[in-house]
């Protein structure tokens, strides 16, 4: 319903089902304003409305159903007399709302219906109050405003400008103290922008409605709301924005009305408690502008007793329908409680976990909707590092204290506009962007910042909402800070320093401090039962194993206490640049002139490695561990071409295997270069040419696990071999690494050990089960390689390419980061059903055959270890029912998030029963 309606049609739709009081309003879906688009790009979209009398024919009788619905007509035609008896006529509300929120992306116009005729016929009237006059002009300057904004792109600044202005004539503050004749004259003043701009105000509601319902279609495209989709990927797919067309509703009517936002659950904290905010006589747009102080929702059980009262009870069913925390806009019309808007609550890591488990315990949810709920990137944030949580009262670098707004520690250089946010970003370097406040234009720069600090808003404005979903640290409402963004300087209350662009800062987003410098950070805290809880739940949940790719022991130490159950990567060129005698003997090994030489530098490289490995398996104890076999292409080794260093490492590759001629080895460097290394001499091309380096690295491999089975820790190491695109490739490389494991355990005990296949060319996934028939015991997908060929796209150029590709609508993912299942994936479920078929016959053939001696039956596990393994959409993906592989393998710290994602693939599978 969603897709179609928009996640605010839904919503509506929901929630009148439900029987809460949503003011009458109907749905066009997104479909049309992907119809829109299409007309639009020729230069048809302005007249598909007016054309298509069909859509029109439909809002006509949605329009009546609303005036049905509410008891009360609309104004028709643009000299209508329904006022005359001193009712305000029903006004309209048009709203976007995608499939995905986007908060503020695109555009609303409210108050939809006034005209000059209507306003003077209501104000005139005798039976209309004075308060009641000067609402009706406050709602006539709104919908001059916004339609001129939205409709007919008059800059805002213009009405603001002459609203500014008024305000300081009449000497007063806020809006609120404008009184109805002053409101009139501004009401004139926004009709003079129109006739300045050359642009005309319809007064016939009809024509306002159909040009409104237009520009919120054509608001689909606006820049802001695209950069908005380009840099949220669940946008990705995205048809349009549906239009609601709704009865307007006024919280500024008089002093019994007001607007409000709030979370059934505190968002920061998880706890259950309604958490928000409202303004007393103000429309809902004067709440997050932020323009008063709104009061704290508990007050609402002192100044709207009954109000408050429904509200709890609509909160609760809410909850208690959508199996969610809700986040919920109202309005209070003289008394009467009405919702305008419900979409599950954003929160941040720390609550999210917390909701889980107390929902489970309410008896709301099951454990599998518990581990959907949560979101791998609540995990991450959980988990990051933060300041130390000591006592700061009093530390002097504590310049403000401001709202916290979106926890976390940022630590960065100062920028003041989102441009400069961006291009430090481009730089590599991170910044805290400072403003007064935020707006929509902002998002660029703040998603490019490491985090926000405003000088006003309160927990729900822009700034706060946009970083929570993000999970950014963000402080707000910082009062005591002023900032100058025309010098691009900032002062804080009590502290004589001037910051200035570029200056280091930092900002702890649990407690809301802004600290001067850059502070240092410590590991995340502690956790207090939750996490644990849920991270029970997901390996409960998941079927499919997660490992992680690690090279060193320390990551390894790291993989493991995140619960990776093995290593399903080490990959070993890393480890000839952790310190010069290895790169020296690594190079030694490249430049060599024949095999003894690199026989020699072999040797020199073996006690490296082995206690490379040694460290790795003591950090695995019990568990798997994988090494791929030297991949790269050699000459990533050496430095580059001409260069003195070069000539040095020739020398003195020449001086340690006694040649004379430096200009041969300088010679042999040169013909190593190859024009797509790439697909050049590297993967198990390598060991062919060279068996001497796999036989090294297996002989490390097996004495470092027999060194450990020595000390009893037990060890299951595997051996694999990268770029395989035939099976002789492998089986001549498994010959190499069999032969060095008979010499090793000769006479003594032999380990097990496994020997596979990284399946990496599109090749290797097409002929899986030959793979799997010359003895390859586990294929581990490398999607890194297997997209890069499968596509033909160069893994280290392709950002140029992907950018326009994804301007143009023809990809909308970047493979490299989230699997390509049409494609890659095909390849992948070919390599997966091919290979258990084999295995399948293996077995067989072996239940038959009486007279080999009965060994184990074949078994062969297939996972992935490119980087797709720690992509949660990816991991979905690989352990969902239609590939379900046997593992996943990723980057320490991507673990936990994997294993949750894992979870999730089957928990939708449980859900969906
Ligand atoms: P967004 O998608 O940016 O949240 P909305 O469609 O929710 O935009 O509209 C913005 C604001 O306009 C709302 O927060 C609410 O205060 C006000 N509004 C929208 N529809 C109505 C209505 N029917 N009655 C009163 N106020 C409304
Ligand atoms: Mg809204
Ligand atoms: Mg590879």
């Amino acid at each position: 319903m969603k897709r179609e309606l928009g996640g605010k049609g839904a919503g509506l739709a929901e929630m009148s089902r439900v029987g809460l009081d949503v003011p009458a309003g109907f749905t066009l879906s997104t479909k049309l304003c992907a119809l829109y688009a299409e007309a639009d790009k020729e230069g048809k979209g302005s007249q598909l409305l007016e054309k298509a009398g069909a859509v029109m024919k439909e809002v006509e009788m949605g329009v009546k159903f609303i005036e049905k619905q509410m008891r009360r007509p609309i104004p028709r035609g643009s000299s209508s007399k329904t006022s005359k008896d001193g009712e305000l006529p029903l006004l309209l509300s048009i709203r976007s709302g995608a499939a995905v929120s986007m908060p503020g992306m695109m555009d609303t116009v409210l108050n939809l219906g006034l005209n000059d005729v209507i306003v003077e016929g209501f104000c005139s009237s005798p039976t209309t109050s004075e308060a009641e006059r000067r609402f009706c002009l406050d709602a006539y300057r709104r919908l001059l405003d916004m339609f001129g904004d939205v409709v007919l792109s008059i800059p805002r600044v213009d009405f603001e400008s002459a609203l500014t202005e008024m305000k300081r004539a009449r000497g007063v503050a806020t809006d609120a103290e404008l009184t109805a004749d002053d409101l009139r004259e501004l009401c004139e003043k926004y009709k003079r922008v129109y006739v300045d701009r050359g642009k005309t105000f319809p007064s016939d509601p009809e024509t306002q409605l159909r040009k409104s319902i237009e520009a919120v279609f054509a608001s689909w495209k606006n820049p802001r709301a695209v950069k908005y989709r380009e840099i949220n990927k669940d946008c990705a797919g995205l048809e349009g924005t549906a239009v609601n067309v709704q009865a307007m509703v006024f919280g500024n009517r008089d002093d019994d009305s007001c607007s409000g936002v709030l979370f059934t659950r505190d968002p920061s904290t998880g706890e259950k408690k309604l958490y928000g905010e409202y303004l007393v006589n103000a429309q809902g747009e004067d709440v997050v502008a932020g323009i008063r102080t709104p009061e704290n929702i508990d007050q609402l059980a002192v100044q709207f007793p009954r109000c408050h009262k429904t509200l709890v009870d609509w909160c609760d069913r809410l909850e208690n329908h959508f199996w969610d925390v809700m986040d919920i806009e109202f309005t209070v019309e003289s008394n009467k409680l009405w919702i305008l808007q419900c979409r599950s609550g954003k929160r941040i890591g720390a609550a999210a976990v917390k909701i889980a488990c107390d929902m489970v315990d309410e008896g709301l949810i099951t454990v599998p909707r518990a581990v959907l709920m949560v979101e791998p990137r609540h995990l991450d944030q959980l988990l990051r590092p933060r300041f130390d949580p000591g006592d700061l009262a009093g530390d002097a670098d504590v310049v403000a204290k401001g709202l916290p707004a979106s926890p976390g520690a940022a630590v960065g250089t100062i920028v003041f506009t989102a441009a400069d946010a961006e291009a430090a970003k481009k730089r590599g370097v991170d910044c805290v962007l400072i403003r007064v406040e935020t707006s929509a234009e902002d998002v660029g720069g703040m998603h490019a910042s490491c985090g926000i600090l405003t000088a006003r808003g309160g927990m729900t404005s822009h700034a706060a909402v946009v970083a929570r979903g993000w999970g950014k640290p963000c402080v707000v409402g910082c009062g005591d800070m002023f900032v100058n963004e025309r010098d691009k300087t900032v002062r804080f209350q009590g502290c004589d320093a001037k910051f200035k662009e570029g200056d280091a800062i930092s900002l702890d987003g649990d407690r809301g401090l802004v600290i001067r410098g850059s502070r240092a950070l410590i590991a995340s805290i502690a956790d207090n039962g939750d996490l644990a809880r849920v991270m029970r739940w997901t390996d409960e949940t998941r079927r499919i194993q997660v490992l992680a790719n690690a090279d060193t022991p320390a990551d390894a130490a790291i993989a493991r206490a995140n619960g990776a159950e093995g290593i399903g990567l080490v990959r070993t060129e890393h480890q000839f640049f952790s310190s010069p005698e290895r790169l020296r003997a690594m190079r030694s090994m490249v430049l060599a002139s024949d095999d003894a030489a690199r026989t020699e530098a072999c040797d020199r490289m073996l006690p490296f490695q082995r206690e490379d490995f040694e460290g790795i398996f003591t950090a695995m104890a019990g568990l798997s561990v994988c090494v791929r076999l030297l991949d790269p292409p050699l000459h990533e080794f050496l430095p580059p071409k001409k260069s003195q260093e070069l000539d040095r490492v020739a020398r003195d590759v020449a001086s340690n295997a006694g040649e004379k001629d430096v200009g041969k080895i300088l010679a042999r460097a040169e013909r190593m270069r190859e024009a797509n290394p790439m697909l050049g001499m590297r993967g198990c091309r390598l060991g062919i040419q060279h068996p001497s380096v796999t036989a090294m690295q297996s002989r490390a491999i097996f004495e470092a696990a027999k060194a450990c089975a020595d000390k009893g820790i037990r060890v299951k190491p595997q051996i694999m071999v990268p770029l395989v695109a035939t099976a002789a490739e492998f089986s001549h490389q498994a010959n190499v690494i069999r032969d060095v494991h008979a010499e090793v355990f000769a006479g003594v005990e032999a380990l097990p050990f496994e020997v596979g296949v990284m399946v990496e060319t599109p090749r290797a996934a097409l002929v899986a089960d030959k793979l799997v028939r010359a003895g390859a015991q586990f294929l581990s997908l490398g999607t890194n390689d297997l997209t890069q060929m499968t596509f033909g796209f160069s893994r280290d150029d392709v950002g140029p390419i992907l950018k326009t590709y994804r301007e143009n609508g023809i990809l909308t993912n970047d493979p490299f980061e989230r699997i390509d299942e049409l494609g890659v994936g095909l390849l992948i479920e070919n390599c997966a059903m091919m290979a258990r078929a084999a295995v399948r016959e293996l077995n067989e053939q072996w239940q038959e055959d009486q007279s080999k001696p009965k060994g184990d039956k074949t078994k062969v596990k297939i996972g992935v270890c490119g980087e797709h393994g720690g992509d949660p959409a990816s991991v979905r993906y690989f352990a969902s029912d239609r590939v379900a592989l046997d593992y996943v393998s990723c980057s320490a710290h991507r673990v936990i998030a994997a294993r949750l994602a894992a979870a999730q693939a089957a928990a939708r599978e449980l859900d969906a029963l």
